[in-house]
């Protein structure tokens, strides 16, 4: 049955510093430790761990769960560099060239910011996955069994240990539930095609290991099996990365999922400037490590590969090629080639004249994660585009600042922006936003967004007589007329110099001429302030106005309106209640008129 059948290609994801580096390497270091001669190959950006290994190292959870002899699943390639960029573009139109991902979260720390973008991006490509609950060793109490099942390892454990543990994964489980999934301890799942399988690891000292890899090979043969069926023919892949070789000139990584690959075959792949049509001169693979004498000398060459595989591709006009692009083998005429990475590459790219913001990513698969990112969080975009950011992405936030000055921004993610853009943003008064972590970068603007959406509705505001309710205080008549000067409680709301006072029952007291709180004049004096306050007019304490008196902002009539229709939830809510206790008040006063 496996015959037809490749290895799936494995992703490992999550926030920094959960351990995704370091259990890579525990399993692939672990894996060396059982292998046979040959058993375990290297490939370019992916290591290949073959089921015979994993059947012995696994061996207790594989007789627990009575698998031995009904896995057909040939191993499993890993991708070596974990995280976001390299999931980001193993993309394929419409979904991964992952076939699988491990989620790894901190059982400490639970959900962190880049646990929430991986779920997004884990949906949005329809990739199953499982969870790693990493650093078990670090639940208080844990007395470790070196690489042994979690579930061996979890019954030696004494109960209140245990019940950290549970502890732990609720939460794990709550936050999985928030996000609109259904997640549960591995070996507590009912129904694999609905929950999440959550396995607690240990990335030091190997424990739960046995019982992840054997969870994958499940639920590859369960959830997958479709996809890795071969299809042969022209070879299918992704760019991983494009870069310079010490000797080999520039060169591209490619993960292979499909067909055959060979030296000499003419390739397509979208390059920044289009699309790249070259011929194969030479690929490479790692040559095994026992062969490996020097270290200069790490490649052999290959005349053919076949998926799935990751390999190094050496031809001309490399240096253009984005990685997360599509390669292709092409066989005939290469123009439905050219149109498919073409079209591909059109449909993560943005242009449009909305009202958005500008956002740039170093490569095709980066920038599709971005912007997929940047819509959850609600953050329209105007342009999408690979490369550093240019001259004309600041014209084009120009225009946007133009007509909304919180979105015309440019978000550079993972590119450098040269020192003349720089200076071109400044002049149109466009900020640039650069940071090589996601979130950090959707962080930071949406702080800045926030303290300049909360400035121009402050400077809106200032257009407007604010609401406010006075009340002098007894004993604080400082001088009876021309002006008169009292000391008074601000009730509600606030008070401005200039302001006109009113009493309840709409009698005209007197303008606000100044307000000084311990001796100094101030421009505002807001609800519990008590300040001194000079009334111009032909007020006197005494006749007019006296102590004990409680006196309202007169809001203007068009003011009141504005204030309640448009910018009520930016007052403070004893303004919005002052200035409903005055529009009452006001209402009396008309029929009082009439
Ligand atoms: P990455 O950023 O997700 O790749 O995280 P790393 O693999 O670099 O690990 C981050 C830190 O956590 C390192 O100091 C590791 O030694 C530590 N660490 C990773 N996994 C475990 C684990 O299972 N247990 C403990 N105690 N520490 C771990």
């Amino acid at each position: 049955m496996s015959e037809n059948y490749r290895a799936p290609i494995v992703v490992v994801v999550g926030h920094v510093d959960v351990g995704k580096t370091l259990l890579l390497d525990k399993i692939r270091n672990t894996m060396v430790a059982y292998r046979e001669p040959g058993m375990i190959t290297q490939h370019i950006g992916l290591s290949y761990l073959p089921w015979p290994i994993i059947e012995k190292y696994a061996a207790p959870v594989i007789e627990r769960y009575r698998l031995k002899g009904k896995v057909w699943v040939k191993g499993f390639l890993m991708v070596d560099t974990p995280g976001h960029a390299a999931f980001s573009n193993l993309r394929r139109r419409g979904g991964s060239v992952a076939d699988l991902a491990i989620l790894v979260i901190d059982l400490t720390r639970g959900f962190e910011e880049q646990t929430y973008e991986s779920l997004i991006l884990l949906k949005s490509r329809n990739i199953p996955f499982v969870v790693a609950a990493n650093k078990v060793d670090r639940i208080y109490g844990w007395k470790p069994i070196p690489n042994a099942s979690i579930l061996d390892s979890y019954n030696a454990q004494d109960e209140e240990t245990q019940g950290r543990l549970e502890e732990a994964l609720a939460n794990i489980i709550m936050d999985f539930n928030k996000q609109g999934f259904e997640a549960e301890r591995f070996d507590r799942i009912t129904d694999f095609s609905r929950q999440v399988p959550i396995v607690p690891t240990s990335a030091v000292t190997g424990e739960g290991i046995p019982d992840l890899l054997v969870l994958m090979a499940g639920l590859t043969q369960r959830l997958v099996k479709d996809r890795l069926r071969l299809v042969g023919g022209p070879g299918k892949g992704v760019v991983m990365e494009v870069k310079e070789e010490k000797g080999l000139g520039t060169t591209m990584d490619v993960v292979l999922y499909d067909g055959v690959m060979r030296k000499g075959d003419t390739i397509v792949a979208m390059g920044l400037n289009g699309p790249v049509v070259t011929r194969i001169r030479m690929m490479v693979m790692p040559k095994p490590l026992d062969e490996m004498r020097d270290p200069e000398d790490k490649y052999m060459h290959i005349n053919e590969v076949e998926a799935a595989a990751g390999v190094k591709v050496i031809a001309d006009g490399l240096d253009d090629v984005v990685p997360g692009s599509s390669v292709y083998v092409v066989q005939g005429d290469p123009k439905p080639y050219i149109d498919e990475v073409v079209k591909d590459a059109a449909s993560v790219k943005i242009e449009t004249d909305q009202i958005g913001v500008v956002a740039k990513a170093d490569t095709l698969g980066t920038l599709e994660a971005m912007v997929l990112y940047l819509r959850s969080q609600g953050i329209p975009v105007r342009k999408a585009d690979i490369g550093p950011v240019t001259r004309r992405d600041i014209i084009d936030a120009s225009v946007v600042r133009r007509k909304n000055p919180l979105y015309g921004v440019v978000l550079a993610f993972n590119v450098k922006v040269p020192k003349e853009v720089e200076e071109e943003a400044k002049v149109q008064l466009v900020t640039i936003f650069q940071n090589n972590i996601l979130y950090r970068l959707v962080e930071e603007f949406t702080k800045w967004f926030n303290e300049e959406k909360s400035r121009l509705i402050e400077s809106e505001l200032s257009k407007y007589v604010r609401p406010g309710k006075i009340a002098i205080i007894p004993g604080y008549v400082f001088r009876r007329s021309d002006p008169a000067i009292v000391g008074v409680e601000v009730l509600g709301g606030l008070i401005k110099p200039g302001y006109r006072l009113v009493k309840a029952n709409g009698k005209e007291v007197g303008v606000i001429m100044q307000i000084q709180d311990k001796g100094k004049p101030i421009q505002v004096a807001k609800k519990g302030m008590s300040v001194a306050i000079s009334i111009e007019g032909n007020v006197i304490v005494g006749r007019h106005i006296k102590e004990g008196d409680v006196l309202y902002v007169n809001v203007p009539l068009e003011h009141a309106v504005k204030l309640i229709m448009q910018y009520k939830d930016h007052l403070s809510s004893d303004e919005v209640e002052v200035l409903e206790e005055f529009m009452k008040l006001r209402s009396t006063w008309k029929a009082q008129a009439q």
